[in-house]
């Protein structure tokens, strides 16, 4: 029975999976960790100055919601270079879930249905029913590419936005150009809002990243500093999109998060400047090593971002599966956590290279047995 004080919108969604997997980790006794959605490097020293001199010059109230100026100043520069679209505005979020949560309070009416593809990042389907919408899942499997019939036929009246995010976690997989103009397309043509969670977009390693915004220009995108400067602890994310949209998020945000960290956004303005070609080349060397190590014993796809793997359990479920390798002291995560499916594992390669040795040994025993 639930509390008679707990409100009935919390009863839709349960506490994530990988909330379970963490708990598993706390029991044992140094694992070969192989779970966390968290890079590994610490944050660059210059940011973490910054954020300390902002301390230091008492920058420590509140923000204005939308962000402080010379971030949003930066941002919407870079933006406007970028895109050179009519009507992009940023405001700067208290991190990507932030902007996310924004997202679906600001765009999502009860009964409306958002799309996103499975298998998907935890709080989705989640945080659609949050805002009282449906959340209509599209498989992507056995590639982890979208097909577009398979969209097309999921879109109904009522379907309000599709959600995509890529390079994707849990898969890596980045959706490819064709693929990214003709949803974007697709989107324009049905006047559906398209949103893109664009979180691991410095983490693309083979070719350079494309957001579905430079296909049309009415796509709403999220995006952050936490996975690509190492700032998960910051709160620090970003949304953009047509004007009228994001004042609506800051309107929202006023009356939730208020506004990021301020000090956090310090640093978050010196993090634009700093080169992050370095921790790429490492991830895309931990992703080569990881593929080299499983590819002749696992059904996989090539990511080509973030910093997953996403391969299919040799046999049993997934579950099945992660509890064996929890049985040899490395953890994993099973993929039934991002899927309606329960067939394959994420491993996460944001750790170090002996880590990651010692899980690619593991998974080569667990394979062979
Ligand atoms: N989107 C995706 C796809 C993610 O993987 C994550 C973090 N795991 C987030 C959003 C949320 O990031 P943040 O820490 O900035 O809230």
């Amino acid at each position: 029975m639930t509390h008679p004080w707990i409100a009935d919108r919390t009863t839709a969604f349960h506490s994530s999976g990988i909330r379970r997997v963490f708990d598993l980790a706390a029991k044992m006794e140094n694992p070969i960790n192989l779970s966390i959605g968290q890079p590994d490097f610490d944050v660059p020293l210059e940011i973490r100055e910054a954020c300390c001199e902002a301390i230091h010059q008492r920058r420590n109230g509140y923000s204005q919601s939308q962000g402080i100026g010379p971030l949003r100043q930066r941002l919407q520069q870079d933006l406007d270079r970028r895109y050179g679209h009519a009507d992009r505005q940023v405001f700067v979020s208290s991190g990507t879930s932030g902007g996310l949560v924004l997202t679906m309070l600001a765009m999502v009416n009860p009964g409306d249905e958002v799309i996103f593809f499975d298998p998907y990042f935890v709080m989705y389907p989640s945080l659609v029913k949050l805002a009282g919408g449906v959340p209509v899942s599209v498989s992507t499997y056995p590639d982890f590419q979208i097909d577009l019939q398979r969209l097309v036929d999921a879109i109904t009246p009522r379907t309000k936005m599709i959600l995509l995010n890529s390079p994707s976690n849990p898969t890596g997989v980045v959706l490819s150009t064709e693929s990214l103009r003709a949803i974007a397309e697709l989107a324009s043509q049905r006047q559906i809002a398209l949103v893109s969670d664009e979180i691991y977009s410095t983490f693309q390693y083979d070719e350079p990243f494309v957001s579905p915004a430079t296909f049309n220009d009415q796509t709403i995108v999220i995006d952050g500093f936490s996975k690509s400067h190492a700032m998960t602890g910051w709160r620090v994310g970003m949304v953009h999109g047509p004007t009228e949209i994001i004042e609506t998020m800051i309107k929202l945000q006023q009356y939730t998060f208020v506004c990021a960290p301020q000090p956090a956004q310090w640093g978050a303005l010196r993090a634009l400047d700093v080169d992050l070609a370095e921790y790429r080349d490492e991830y895309r060397r931990k992703r080569d090593s990881l593929v080299a190590g499983l590819e002749d014993l696992y059904e996989l796809v090539v990511p080509g971002g973030a910093f997953y793997l996403f391969p299919k359990a040799p046999q049993g479920t997934g579950t099945e599966f992660v509890e064996r390798a929890v049985a040899k002291n490395l953890l994993i995560v099973p993929g039934g956590i991002f899927s309606s499916q329960d067939t394959h594992f994420r491993i996460s390669y944001a750790a170090s290279s002996e880590t990651l040795q010692r899980g690619i040994d593991v998974l080569r025993t667990l394979a062979r047995q």
